[in-house]
């Protein structure tokens, strides 16, 4: 019998990319009608990029296998040689995507500070786009992050950003690895948030529960161009209709279960909280992310004790994150506070 669920016994929030494919997703693969998606005649792999262009409102899109790929290639397809980019400190395309746009695009980053709602400081941006004068890189971009660690960018931001882009003749890509995350929290059409930019990034691998893979969406020319960069990183695929009929199960739930996620997140972040030593701030856990300081014990201490439990967590720092999934029932919430509890008594 092919394995469908976790592990039995083991509950796994290090993050939301851990979720096995479900038996839907698995028959749509093993029925899925591939080609050759090098030569462009996958017709699995057209109609999820058919459905992701018609669903996040853009004319084309683009199945690449990561996350890390699609804003590669949105990057490379925005800028040249000495452009510029500018971005958040902590945003994963800046921080943690090995320097993709710098080593391979020559593309310089522009790092800013996030506020605490996730957004970037628009004064702070319109101040850093530098002047058309050879002593400086040529600022083309602005990206954006959506989720931002949980947090769901205001969609009256998101339009204050598209002005400022606008008026400074920038181009603006959105890192929306979760945003029917976001869609969902903020209770509107994922199209909503999408609008205002020209290209969206979107994970199938995330929340919405797909094995592998990423759409890149945006106008039919930036597509082609990126299209071309997928080639040379390396991420043409030949049969990938198999894994892009497990994405066509993914985005066509249009992300409705994640209301059931963030629930989830939300009655675990509370009963967490009440131990003294949680520091979790309830305002920033709006969507399936929990980020929680610890007071007294240390951070790989829980996280070791919580294994031994069978609770998978990640901790960096001071800090802990618990990722709620479609692979976490609503009964898993009182399995991790009592192993917490335990956890906490050493
Ligand atoms: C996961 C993630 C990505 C990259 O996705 P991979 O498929 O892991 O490469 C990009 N941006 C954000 C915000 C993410 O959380």
């Amino acid at each position: 019998m092919p394995q469908t669920e976790s592990p039995s016994n083991i509950i796994d929030i290090r993050s939301d990319t851990v979720t096995r494919p479900s038996s839907v997703m698995r028959q749509a693969m093993a029925d899925a009608v591939v080609g050759d998606d090098v030569y462009g005649d996958d017709p699995t792999v057209i109609k999820l990029q058919e459905i992701a262009a018609e669903m996040l409102g853009k004319e084309a899109a683009l199945f690449v296998p990561s996350g890390t790929q699609s804003n590669l290639c949105a990057l490379l397809s925005h800028c040249g040689r000495g452009d510029e980019y500018i971005v958040g400190q902590w945003a994963h395309t800046y921080r943690y995507e090995g320097g993709g746009a710098a080593v391979l695009g020559s593309i310089q980053p522009q790092p800013l500070d996030f506020l605490p709602d996730g957004t970037l400081d628009l004064d702070q941006v319109i101040d850093c786009v530098k002047p058309d004068d050879p002593h400086f890189a040529k600022t083309r971009l602005l990206c954006l992050e959506n989720t931002q660690m949980g947090k769901a960018l205001p969609l009256d931001y998101l339009a204050q950003a598209r002005a400022a882009a606008d008026e400074q003749q920038l181009r603006l890509h959105l890192d929306g690895a979760r945003i029917f995350n976001a869609s969902v929290k903020l209770g509107v059409d994922v199209t909503e948030i999408s609008r205002h930019f020209d290209s969206v990034s979107v994970c199938l691998s995330k929340g919405l529960g797909a094995p592998v893979g990423s759409v890149l969406c945006g106008s039919a020319d930036l597509i082609g161009a990126a299209r071309r960069w997928r080639k040379m990183l390396g991420g043409a695929m030949r049969q990938s209709g198999i894994v892009a009929a497990a994405g066509i199960v993914a985005i066509s739930g249009r992300g409705e279960h994640l209301h059931k996620d963030h629930e989830n997140a939300q009655r675990l972040a509370q009963s967490l909280n009440e131990f003294d030593q949680f520091d979790i701030d309830l305002s920033v856990v709006q969507t399936n992310m929990i980020f929680g300081r610890l007071r007294t014990v240390s951070v790989p201490t829980v996280v070791q004790r919580m294994k031994d439990q069978g609770v998978l967590i990640s901790g960096f720092g001071d800090t802990l994150r618990l990722v709620t999934h479609c692979d976490f029932g609503a009964e898993d919430v009182a399995t991790v506070t009592a192993a917490f509890e335990r956890a906490f008594s050493g």
